[in-house]
């Protein structure tokens, strides 16, 4: 059985088994991982082993800081805004207005909360007249001054819509002058990045690198710094919540409260066996071959199949095609429903077909869903 759901999204089985043993006991406790306290040495352990294999695996340099924050992606949407917001006015005194590249359906959803915060965000870019089917040139997006922005957000893979950037959009921060922040909640650990590059990246585990409960940052460390209360209500800031509060969470190694840490110890088995299985090059390599094989095979058939995205922004990890003809979509999800190939509806907001093809999903599962293409595009 294979199954081509954008998430929460397969795990490598032998992660899964590892898993399910330390869930009823962890290493010599008499208890399981989920149960043992999250001041213990064996959570810190985790919480520290875990930031140790993202750091060789993403080659993080010194600047940045990895912390862990429940709440999802959606977190990340008001987190970002506030706490980036209360660190460009302990830089400058000033509120600024943050920019956001709106390529789909959530980043529209994160420059929403952005404006519903009341931070006035400027638009650098919106796909939404051409339905999210492409990106604009970066050259051809608002310019930026540095001195009123406090950042620039893009999210790299919009799962919805099937578009992903092939290279971050740094053109748009003014020489690195405002901060690149990145939702890679759909597309993180399937490709190198070069992190020097980020003010901020985060990602929700549960695509690419886990189960639900736990969302990652990246943080440059001078982001960190921020204005108090008093400074904030002054200019008219919304205060970030305790939990949320990024410096009060990188003090306290991301248990200021209690951190799911069954949910960081199953990243954490993510990410050992992803260092075992050759590390992100390897992983990288494979996504690359996943994704010309499958597109391939569409191409293959333009009159059946419609592939709205432009080349140069199709997403590797979420691919996304209509069928023509009435009747056809469903048609497709039954048959390959029959040979045991699920997971294949398009998001109920676009319809359509959706195969996710995260790094769970080896090049062997994505042949075995084109030779079931190939017989349908035939029959
Ligand atoms: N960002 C991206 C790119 C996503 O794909 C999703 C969910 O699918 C989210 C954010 C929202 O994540 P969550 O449901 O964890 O809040």
């Amino acid at each position: 059985a294979a199954y081509f759901g954008a998430g929460p999204a397969l795990l490598p089985t032998s992660v899964l088994q590892q898993a399910s043993i330390d869930l009823i006991t962890y290493l010599s406790n008499p208890v399981g991982v989920g149960e043992i306290s999250h001041r213990s040495k064996d959570a810190i352990n985790i919480i520290d082993s875990t930031k140790a294999h993202l750091s060789e695996i993403l080659n993080i340099p010194d600047t940045h800081e990895v912390f862990f924050l429940q709440g999802g992606g959606t977190t990340g949407f008001s987190s970002v805004a506030t706490n980036l917001l209360a660190s460009f006015a302990a830089k400058t005194g000033k509120k600024g207005q943050p920019a956001y590249a709106i390529t789909g359906t959530w980043s529209k959803k994160s420059y929403e909360e952005a404006a519903r915060l009341g931070l006035e965000p400027q638009v650098a870019t919106n796909g939404i007249n051409s339905k999210f089917t492409g990106i604009a040139p970066v050259d051809q997006w608002k310019k930026l001054d540095p001195e009123t922005t406090p950042y620039i957000y893009y999210c790299d893979n919009e799962t919805v819509n099937g578009v992903e950037f092939h290279a971050p959009p740094v053109e748009a921060t003014c020489d690195g002058k405002i901060p690149l922040v990145s939702d890679m909640s759909s597309n993180f650990l399937s490709k190198k990045i070069d992190v020097s590059k980020f003010g901020l990246i985060f990602a929700g585990a549960q695509k690419n690198v886990g189960i639900a409960g736990i969302t990652i940052y990246i943080i440059r460390k001078d982001l960190i710094p921020q204005v108090g209360t008093e400074e904030l209500n002054k200019l008219n800031i919304p205060i970030t919540p305790i939990a949320f509060h990024y410096p009060t969470v990188v003090k306290n190694n991301s248990a200021y409260n209690t951190i799911p840490i069954f949910t960081v110890h199953v990243l954490n088995l993510v990410l050992k066996n992803l260092l075992a299985n050759g590390g992100l090059a390897a992983q990288e390599k494979e996504n690359v071959e996943k994704a010309q094989l499958l597109y391939g095979v569409l191409d293959k058939h333009p009159q059946l199949f419609n592939l709205p995205v432009a080349k140069d922004s199709r997403s590797k990890m979420n691919v996304v095609f209509t069928i023509n003809g009435e009747g056809k979509e469903e048609e497709f999800v039954k048959k390959a429903g029959e040979q045991e190939l699920s997971g294949l509806k398009g998001h109920r907001s676009v319809g359509g077909i959706r195969a996710s093809i995260y790094n769970a999903i080896d090049l062997e599962t994505v042949g075995k869903l084109t030779k079931f293409i190939e017989e349908f595009a035939s029959a």
